[in-house]
């Protein structure tokens, strides 16, 4: 057996400095490349990244270098891996009965009525994994030998890389029954026969020349799944027990990030695997357990999942302290880098003073060689590169901007966390004269080519701000008209002048930078740009006031202000680490306070605060969970406090799981919550009529993740599910979400169809409101 290399990451972004696998995926799908181009470049992009690694410290003989590539995503490969598709696409496997790439697209994104494998968040992170379907008849056998490819790919070149594969636990806790499966049947259930074929890829990865593989088992800390921690630990313990005993298999780390470990630590101590990576980020130090020696821990002191260089003194501190369990220490990221943008050096816009604070990925990896040199030669050794780091710290913490004095000083009380009574606002509102079953959507209208191109030829300078300006009052006009002539009550000017949902708000408050590259993938080809949030924020103008006020000049009915709220704000920024996120969240909510209270200065009636990201925030740890959705909730409010009685506060969440957060969602004192809902056939009706929600539900009727256009008999069938469970006085009807990703003929079809359906339906429950 090889050691383990003394500092590792546990894996690196996949989509390329400059997207490049994006549009390399892009373009097979296109139909503009083939298989043999696409996996062509793919190569390129994993050659391109073993030798960036290798230069930036770290080893190229050793198994520091994870590979860790996907055409699409992580979960989806290991259950590819081993076969686990749902049987409506068994038909696409190979002569041999393997899983082909185009199988493999076609799995991830649907054909036809083929639907694709449902998605969703991985951990509590922005990043999206394929949910796996699994029955008890699904059959495991290795069907892919992608990875074991890749080790070959990586020996050739002259790397010893250490493949890095969704675990047996992990996969099947992240699943969900198959549609045949019988009612309560659990994917976990068949861990006994999945193992095996686990077995079978360790050997096949050894005899490809891996030493060592990863194993990734995030399920492993979380309280969030349906399996208790019990049992989550019994199903390591017994997967674990079989693959340590296999013949002829890399030695095995087994990576639990994204939270602490607990009480599964001792499991994993005490099983038959060479090495254990645990989150040092967000969990502490574990305890000493039976089993350790002889096993290396790999500290994940270097933060994955957020962009600052950060305190590496202390992450040193860390390693030494874990060194104190007794077993070989390495130093490691605490997730994969997946997360992270590539380069910091590629941000030449950026004011170099921040630049000096941040750490992308290639500087996590350099921060990891620093460690890692640590660990072997003692800390004197680093100490010029820890003292480096500790003086960009102190140099952030005084920088001017990163605490404003006048962002500060001002003093919250607890009234400014709460609006007027319900009741009373429910009188105020009346003056709206909005009739039963009020019509209205979300807040973007379709971000057609026309509007990204003048977008862009505005960001190059190509056109002028007037012409700009002027190309957006068209826009807003058309969509308000349109809104107009299909009969929908509460009207949105449709966010043409906004790239993002976030970016937005981030270029137009005083504490956040934009970055130029800073890509991250979100899911398959999609990436997102996060901002990044570093000083004390603040609102040096009114942000989104011309545009509401101009599209309600054009219009009697009412128009709809549209803000994004200031946890979704959090979620999908890098977030400053200086200070509770809880005082950052307030300082953005007492931005959009002053921003709320111009809108209604400016007449507009209807204000709606987005906040998509509420779930996505809820920490693993159910002990974390009550602080967090305290916190959360005080931002919504202390944001939307100050509206006066008679303005209707909207707000949209992006997702029909109430579960744990239904209670929060009441807290959020609200008039009018929008969800998602057509997706599940309004499934969630009956969880709202059962919490007594007693204000304005708009549960969505119309699926926009889909070119569908749903027919008028299909919504009414809709509407008529969520009129038997919910008091037709608080139901609204919208879609499930913007329209943005949608082309106009599908979206004017579909409202068409909408607006049609609850004609019908109020036609029927008339007055009874
Ligand atoms: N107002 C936003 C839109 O319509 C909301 C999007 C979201 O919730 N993700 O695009
Ligand atoms: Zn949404």
């Amino acid at each position: 057996m090889t050691a383990f290399p003394e500092g590792t990451i546990l894996g690196y972004p996949r989509i390329g400095r400059r997207r490049e696998l994006k549009k390399a995926v892009e373009a097979f799908w296109a139909g503009r490349t083939d298989l043999f181009e696409l996996e062509g470049a793919a190569a390129e992009l994993r050659a391109a990244t073993r030798d960036r690694l290798a230069s930036l410290g770290l080893g190229r003989g050793d198994s520091s270098i994870p590979e860790s590539f996907s055409f699409y995503d992580q979960v989806l490969d290991a259950a590819a891996t081993v076969g686990a598709i749902p049987a409506r696409f068994e038909d696409l496997r190979s002569a041999d009965g393997t899983i082909g790439l185009a199988a493999y697209f076609t799995i991830a994104r649907g054909e036809g009525d083929r639907a694709p494998l449902e998605m969703t968040k991985w951990f509590d992170s922005n990043y999206h994994y394929l949910v796996p379907e699994i029955g008890p008849d699904t059959v495991f056998s290795l069907s892919s030998e992608r990875l074991v490819r890749e080790v070959a790919e990586a020996v050739a070149a002259g790397f010893v890389t250490r493949p890095v594969v969704v675990g047996p636990v992990t996969l099947l806790a992240l699943a969900k029954a198959s549609d045949d499966a019988p009612d309560g049947f659990d994917p976990l259930s068949r861990l006994d026969d999945l193992v095996p074929v686990y077995v079978e890829l360790l050997g096949r990865l050894r005899a490809a020349g891996a030493e060592w593989v990863q194993l990734d088992e995030p399920a492993l800390v979380s309280e969030s799944l349906p399996a208790s921690t019990e049992q989550l630990a019994d199903a390591a313990a017994s997967a674990l027990s079989v693959l340590g005993e296999a013949s002829g298999r890399p030695s095995i780390l087994v990576a639990a990030p994204y939270a602490e470990l607990g009480a599964v630590f001792p499991v994993l101590a005490a099983a038959p695997i060479e090495a254990i990576a645990v989150d040092l980020v967000r969990g502490g130090i574990p305890e000493a357990a039976e089993g350790l020696a002889g096993k290396t821990l790999v500290g994940g002191v270097v933060d994955g999942h957020n962009i600052w260089r950060g305190d590496l003194a202390a992450a040193f501190d860390r390693l030494e302290e874990l060194r104190g369990l007794g077993a070989p220490v390495s130093a490691g990221t605490s997730t994969s880098l997946l997360h992270l943008p590539h380069d910091v050096a590629d941000e030449s816009r950026l004011d170099p003073r921040l630049v000096s604070w941040l750490a992308f990925a290639d500087q996590k990896v350099e921060q990891i060689g620093v460690l890692a040199r640590g660990l072997s030669a003692g800390r004197a050794a680093i100490a010029d590169e820890l003292d480096a780091a500790s003086a960009a710290l102190s140099d952030r913490l005084h920088a001017p901007g990163v605490r404003d004095g006048a962002v500060r000083g001002r003093e919250l009380t607890e009234a400014d966390f709460a609006r007027v009574a319900s009741a009373e606002r429910k009188t105020a509102q009346e003056a709206l004269g909005l009739p039963v079953l009020p019509l209205t959507t979300i807040g973007s209208f379709p971000q057609t080519g026309e509007i990204r191109r003048a977008r862009a030829r505005f960001t190059r300078g190509e056109i002028s701000r007037e012409d700009y300006d002027e190309f957006l009052r068209r826009e807003i006009s058309s969509v308000v008209a349109l809104q107009e002539e299909l009969g929908l009550d509460v009207l949105v000017h449709g966010e043409p002048e906004r790239n993002d949902m976030v970016q937005y708000f981030a270029e137009n408050l005083d504490g956040f930078a934009v970055t130029e590259h800073g890509w991250v993938q979100s899911y398959g080809s999609r990436a997102t740009r996060p901002s990044i949030l570093w000083g004390d924020v603040s609102r040096p103008a009114p942000i989104t006031v011309a545009w509401s006020a101009f599209a309600q000049s054009l219009t009697t009915a009412h128009l709809k202000g549209m803000l994004t709220g200031p946890v979704t704000i959090l979620a999908w920024s890098f977030v400053r680490d200086d200070q509770p996120l809880a005082e950052t969240a307030d300082q953005v909510a007492l931005a959009l306070r002053e921003e709320i209270a111009d809108l209604e200065a400016a007449g507009i009636a209807v204000i709606q605060v987005d906040e998509p990201a509420l779930r996505e925030l809820l920490p693993l740890k159910r002990a974390d969970q009550p602080a967090y959705l305290d916190w959360s909730v005080r931002s919504f409010r202390l944001a939307t406090g100050g509206a006066a009685a008679a303005t209707q506060v909207h707000t949209h969440l992006c997702y029909s799981e109430f579960g744990v957060v239904i209670d929060a969602i009441r807290a959020l004192d609200a008039d009018v919550t929008s969800i998602e809902a057509a997706r599940s056939r309004m499934e969630v009706v009956a969880d709202i009529a059962e919490a007594g929600f007693d204000r304005g539900i708009g549960p969505g009727v119309y699926d926009i993740h889909s070119p569908r256009v749903p027919t008028v008999d299909e919504v009414e069938s809709l509407l008529r599910r969520a009129v038997e469970e919910i008091p037709t006085r608080h139901l609204w009807v919208n879609p499930d979400c913007g329209l943005k990703t949608r082309g106009y003929d599908e979206t004017t079809a579909s409202l068409r169809n909408i607006v049609e359906a609850t004609r019908r339906v109020r036609a029927e429950v008339g007055a009874v409101v």
